[in-house]
């Protein structure tokens, strides 16, 4: 019978090993040296319990977390296991207790700090007992690659070289690049050892990548639509934790937050306020987390892209340790590249590390613009083999439709070959729209056969097209302080229409046309007030103020101060003419509002939100619960056209068998009655024609739940 798997159900109550765990086990049970990388929360802390319950002696734990040890250490008592950890909190009366036990043998598992391994005392205890099994966690502390290097880790070999007899010894870690797994086996002098890589698929983890959108309106709306759950917000800087920190209580949204600016007392105060659920969130830097075992995180969100893959997938590793379903949702913007790169530019001095970062950097920006499964890609770059698609990352899920990119892909690349000097991807772009900035022209850029040949593209749309190549391999990128592009051994082929360039693309919404045809009346109706005034119009307000109404539809004064660039005064002034034209714009045009605050609102009055996917489902399951409308909308705070839309949606994929719906309270059958007789008449395309011709009592709302009701539209 296999002794491992009789003590994982003996002590630890768990009936089936996780990946790679009983290969790990049985390594070390062998008698090997071992090296275990395995993913954040994947469960490595049992591969080196386990054994040494069977082992005859001590077992020496190597960990640099000393805030876990006593969790730890009082996790493994309550189960039956006797250990005990030795760091700097404890008081000498403790230490010698410690010691005592020790000395006597009744220990099996001792948790040390580091620090502590070559202290005179604790070699002196050590040195009259058997130590069978030396276990280093977080070994790549060893690694100056790695990224939490710490000094004291190389001084384990001459801990050992003091020992009696060479324990097994066998190194954890959930970081794997190449440089980190040589210097594990080297500066642990490990002996031939058997080497793992498994369980980075952390199946529960469903992988979002947003690119392009509104950070913070995406935030207001998850964490409201989310407010029973536990997760933690990651941003690049303090600063941006304290932005974000403010806009969430300036929304009444409970919130901590952690980073290294803040003191000690406060950080450690705000770590447990998270990890006893006193608070749901917690929005922090990357120093949050090395260590935080708390296993009900639902949610991590990225409002930045982290410097590199191994970051990112040990950020949001901390989703999930119970196994169940969890959020991993990254917000990108371009703009997170040049961040980072900047935080590597002042954060590293020597020359090498800084192009070895630049690199990963690249790595991980391949990554975000990757059409391809998400966790196919990290699971590859950790040199896991994993060759389906997940099925639920944000790629797998995407339903765009495949496109022929070749001649796009074609220009980009004759432009690459042709223009004969390494240049980075902004000079691309000028090259390819025809700019005709001073760059351009006094390097005569602007005489090559691709200049001007893109000018139909965006900025954004066409650096956003070349990093997708990028991250496809057509081009590759050639690190230094300033990167450039290069051409690679794809390339040639697409150049000689040998291949073809294929990428999937959301096939373009119509509620981009909408926005600007609403655009269109703002920018009108400014120009009618600029007339009569005599001003410019964008005195009245910017363009990027009428975007920005056109994008979020404000309808009343508060929300419409929430837009940036409108202040009292012009709100006062210009206000209710804008608001009239929006509100008509939103009621006869069937207007999903999404409106959530950015700065601080004035007063509470009117917020709502919504997002797609999961908010649906939560939608219907309150309607299945029951069926009332009318509660869905109380419950949630949001509009009846909102709710409206998930049904038609849910309706869309599943059929309407399952769902019953009860609209008591949103209308009556007299109206509706007379709703019907006009919908005969002008038709039921349109709500405003049909408006016009009722009741002046009815409201929108019941013409749209009669349209609904009645036609499903
Ligand atoms: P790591 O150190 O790799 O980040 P841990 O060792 O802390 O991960 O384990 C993460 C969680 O997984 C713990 O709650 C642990 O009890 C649980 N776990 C580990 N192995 C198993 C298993 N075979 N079955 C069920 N749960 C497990
Ligand atoms: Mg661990
Ligand atoms: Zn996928």
């Amino acid at each position: 019978m296999n002794n491992a798997l009789n003590v994982l159900k003996k002590y630890f109550g768990y009936s089936s090993f996780r990946k790679g765990q009983e290969s790990i086990i049985n390594s070390i049970l062998n008698g090997n040296d071992t090296l275990a990388i395995m993913p954040t929360g994947g469960g490595k802390s049992i591969c080196y319990q386990i054994p040494s319950v069977l082992f005859d002696g001590i077992t020496i734990v190597v960990s640099p977390l000393i805030s876990l040890m006593k969790d730890q250490v009082d996790s493994i008592n309550s189960i039956g296991i006797n250990a005990a950890y030795i760091n700097s909190t404890l008081s000498n009366t403790e230490y010698e207790i410690i010691k005592d036990k020790v000395l006597n043998n009744t220990i099996k598992i001792l948790y040390v700090a580091p620090e502590r391994l070559l202290s005179q005392d604790f070699i002196m205890m050590i040195s009259s007992l058997k130590v069978s099994f030396l276990a280093i966690d977080e070994a790549h502390c060893v690694s100056q690659w790695g990224h939490d290097f710490r000094s004291s880790y190389k001084k384990i070999p001459e801990f050992i070289n003091l020992l009696n007899n060479r324990p097994i010894i066998a190194a954890f870690t959930a970081t794997a690049t190449e440089e980190v797994k040589v210097d594990i086996v080297n500066l642990l002098n490990l002996k031939s050892p058997e080497i793992f890589i498994t369980g980075f698929d952390r199946e529960n983890l469903n992988l979002t990548i947003i690119k392009g959108g509104d950070k913070k309106s995406f935030i207001l709306n998850y964490l409201k639509t989310h407010s029973k759950d536990s997760g933690i917000i990651y941003c690049a800087t303090r600063k941006e934790v304290e932005h974000l920190h403010e806009l969430l209580i300036a929304n009444d949204i409970e919130a901590l937050k952690y980073h290294a600016g803040l003191s000690d007392n406060e950080r450690s105060t705000n770590q447990e306020d998270f990890i006893y659920d006193k608070s749901n969130v917690i929005i922090a830097t990357n120093a949050f987390g090395m260590g935080i075992d708390k296993s009900n995180v639902r949610f991590v969100i990225h409002n930045n892209m982290p410097k590199n893959i191994e970051s990112y997938y040990q950020e949001i590793g901390r989703a999930g340790r119970d196994g169940e379903e969890s959020d991993c949702i990254m917000l990108f913007s371009p703009s997170d590249i040049h961040l980072q790169k900047y935080l590597i530019d002042i954060g590293t001095y020597d020359e090498f590390r800084k192009v070895n970062e630049y690199n990963k950097l690249q790595l991980m920006s391949d990554f975000v613009y990757s059409n391809d499964c998400l966790k196919k890609f990290i699971l590859n770059y950790f040199g896991e083999e994993y060759d389906k698609e997940c099925g639920k990352c944000s790629n797998c899920h995407f339903e765009g439709e495949l496109v022929d990119k070749t001649e796009d892909a074609r220009n980009v690349l004759y432009c690459v070959y042709e223009m004969k000097r390494p240049l980075g991807v902004t000079t691309i772009v000028d090259i390819l729209r025809g700019s005709k900035n001073q760059k351009i022209l006094r390097l005569g850029l602007d005489k090559l056969n691709t200049y001007g040949i893109m000018h139909n593209f965006s900025k954004d749309d066409l650096k956003n097209f070349i990093n997708t190549l990028i991250s496809h391999k057509y081009l590759e990128s050639i690190q230094g302080d300033f990167p450039v592009v290069g051409l690679t051994e794809n390339s040639i082929p697409v150049l000689k229409r040998e291949a073809k360039v294929i990428f999937k693309e959301i096939n373009t919404k119509e509620s981009i046309s909408t926005n600007n045809e609403l655009l269109t009346i703002l920018k009108s109706l400014r120009k009618s007030l600029a007339e009569e005034e005599n001003i410019p119009p964008y005195i009245i307000f910017s363009d990027s103020t009428l975007k920005e109404f056109s994008q979020r539809f404000p309808i009343s004064i508060n929300e419409l101060l929430d837009i940036n660039g409108v202040g009292e005064h012009k709100a006062n002034k210009y206000g209710e003419e804008f608001l009239s034209c929006i509100k008509e714009y939103v009621e006869s045009n069937n207007v999903t509002r999404n409106f959530t605050y950015l700065k601080s609102p004035k007063s509470n009055s009117s917020k709502t939100s919504s997002t797609k996917g999961k908010t649906i489902d939560i939608t219907i399951d309150m309607l299945k619960d029951n069926p009332s409308v009318e509660n869905v909308i109380n419950e949630r705070g949001l509009q009846l056209n909102t709710i409206l839309d998930h049904i038609k949606k849910y309706f869309l994929e599943h059929g309407s068998e399952d769902l019953q719906l009860d609209f008591t309270n949103l209308y009556n059958e007299d109206n509706e009655r007379e709703i019907l007789d006009a919908i005969s008449k002008v038709g039921k395309e349109r709500l405003k024609p049909i408006k016009e011709i009722v009741n002046t009592n009815i409201s929108y709302d019941e013409i749209r739940i009669v349209l609904f009701k009645n036609f499903a539209v």
